[in-house]
């Protein structure tokens, strides 16, 4: 009898460990382009379109090499439109009783699977670098999860950047030479774009059609889509950008959505691309004297550190992560997040990026998105879904604990020490966006002040009794104590009247 293979959108990796485990005479692959996913929450279009087109030349990639291929295409009339439907109606149709599968990255998913009235097999996603009792073990009994402490032992466990049991160089972590703010550059080096073939033109049309209400321009679709491309997008990074990587890694600039960073996240993650080779070749960038130490160790930081240890944590704390609500928080999300219509040419310019790429680099995502969301105490739930719908890179294993963890501190300070808040003096250090915005950076109260600087206040003022004796936080709030009464209460009452607006439904 055949068993089903259960291959996901974000699983299209030939090793992947239930191909891995599966008879190619006898098993059926079973892949499903759904509504029940798609459309939940409502994905951006060019993230539908790098997923739709990538399984489809996987699948047929596969069948090439032999296998039996049960592709639901969306628009077949007798697509159950879910994951667990597909499954169900594949076993019927080849009288299969057991299926075998990677252990999805989203606990919704993997709840759903292990009810299924099948014989379900889940085994672990080797495809990354650590695994799940590796960071177990690591967490188990430690008062704080950094993920600095996790990367120096995944740098031991590979060997990754280790001269012997010594950090290269000296050092584990080279951000002391980074964050420089960036100058427009007229040979900013180009990220490759990949003209879509026949496969991707019918996805697109596809796409347009069935999708036109959900946030996001299609045109301009331009992503990797097979592990060959992808290939090709990480070797022209490690070519012509990695170099700058590191010390630009923080900077914005009006109008460039790109700036040194790789792109290469909605390949990674949907399985195009080796975590651990794009480490080793940053590392061999570094051995061949082509790019920087600060640079090298920055990029594979990122991956070999933040990705691995943000899956570990989402792993480990279970379903209810994406529930956790630790300030208490309960704006709504305000419309301006799909609209982008502000005089605040930061989020403005994020939001619009947002829309037109799928993509924004992580100090965007960070400090401006998530920190305006942070400071006026937006709802993480749906600060959550927006994230997870609107980036190609999005899926929630990852995104869930940047998002409730680092961003909006909704986790209680598992993964950030301290909250990522700012005024808008950060923005104005890292950007140029500032020189172009209605509101004024320079002013902290009165007509024209930067909201950022109005709601600083109000949210370290709200927070005071958390955070007082967080021993990153004690200059800060130093400040605010010298602070004059009455000037206080301007600062609050301007930024309570900034809310009200908003909450209004005006334009902020
Ligand atoms: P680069 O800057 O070139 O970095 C290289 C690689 O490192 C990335 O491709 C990515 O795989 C990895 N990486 C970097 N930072 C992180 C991080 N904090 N956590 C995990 N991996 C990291 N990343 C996602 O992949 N999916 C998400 O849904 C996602 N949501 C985010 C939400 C918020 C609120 C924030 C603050 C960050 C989020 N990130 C997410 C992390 C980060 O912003 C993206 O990984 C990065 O912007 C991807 O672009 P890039 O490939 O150009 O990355
Ligand atoms: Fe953003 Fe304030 Fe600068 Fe305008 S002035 S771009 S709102 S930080």
């Amino acid at each position: 009898v055949s068993r089903l293979i259960l291959v996901l959108g974000d699983q299209l990796t030939p090793t992947l460990s239930a191909l891995d485990a599966a008879d190619r005479e006898t098993d059926v692959v079973v892949m499903a382009e759904v509504r029940g996913e798609a459309g939940n929450p409502k994905h951006h279009p060019q993230k539908i379109a790098l997923i739709f087109a990538a399984m489809r030349k996987f699948a047929a990639a596969l069948i090439e090499e032999g296998w039996t291929v049960a592709y639901a295409r969306l628009t077949d009339t007798d697509n159950a439109q879910s994951i667990d439907g597909e499954l169900l109606r594949r076993a019927d149709e080849f009288g299969a009783r057991e299926v075998i599968c990677t252990t999805p990255g989203d606990w919704r998913l993997i709840e759903l699977l292990d009810e299924l009235p099948l014989k379900v097999t889940r085994l672990p996603d080797t495809r990354f670098i650590s695994t799940q009792s590796e960071f177990e073990d690591w967490a188990e009994g430690r008062k704080e999860l950094r993920m600095e402490y996790f990367y120096r032992l995944m740098r031991k466990k590979t060997g990754i950047l280790m001269d012997g049991d010594k950090p290269e160089g000296g050092k584990w972590n080279y951000d002391h030479d980074n964050r420089k703010p960036a100058e427009a550059d007229l040979f900013q080096p180009k990220v490759p774009r990949f003209k879509p073939d026949d496969v991707t033109r019918e996805v697109l049309e596809l796409v347009a059609d069935e999708f036109a209400d959900h946030f996001g321009d299609l045109d301009g679709f331009a992503y990797p889509t097979t592990a060959k491309e992808a290939a090709k997008a990480a070797d022209d990074f490690i070519a012509n950008r990695l170099e700058g990587f590191g010390p630009y890694q923080d900077a914005m600039l009006t109008g460039e959505a790109h700036l040194y960073h790789s792109i290469l996240s909605p390949a990674l993650n949907i399985g195009l691309l080796d975590p651990l080779d794009l480490c080793r070749r940053a590392e061999a960038a570094y051995r061949d004297g082509k790019v920087p130490l600060n640079s090298a160790e920055g990029f594979i930081r990122q991956i070999l550190g933040w990705r691995e240890y943000v899956r570990g944590i989402y792993m480990m704390d279970g379903p209810g992560y994406t529930g956790r609500n630790a300030l208490r928080h309960e704006r709504d999300l305000p419309w301006v997040f799909w609209s982008g219509d502000t005089d605040m040419a930061c989020l403005s310019e994020v939001v619009t990026l947002t829309r037109e790429n799928a993509y924004a680099h992580h100090i965007q995502r960070l400090m401006i998105t998530g920190n305006f969301a942070l400071l006026i105490g937006a709802d993480p739930a749906q600060v959550h879904d927006w994230y997870l719908s609107v980036y190609a890179d999005a899926f929630e294993w990852v995104e869930a604990p940047n998002t409730i963890g680092m961003s909006q501190f909704a986790d209680g300070g598992m993964i950030a020490s301290k909250p990522y808040v700012s005024s808008g003096n950060y923005i104005d250090k890292m950007s140029n966006y500032c020189d172009g915005c209605a509101y004024d950076v320079r002013k902290k109260t009165g007509k024209g002040a930067c909201p950022f600087n109005l709601l600083y206040w109000w949210f370290l003022d709200r927070h005071a009794q958390r955070f007082r004796k967080n021993p990153r936080m004690g200059t800060i709030y130093a400040t605010w104590d010298r602070m004059d009464t009455d000037r206080k209460k301007v600062i609050l009452s301007e930024a309570e009247e900034f809310l009200a607006r908003l909450d209004n439904g005006e334009t902020p």
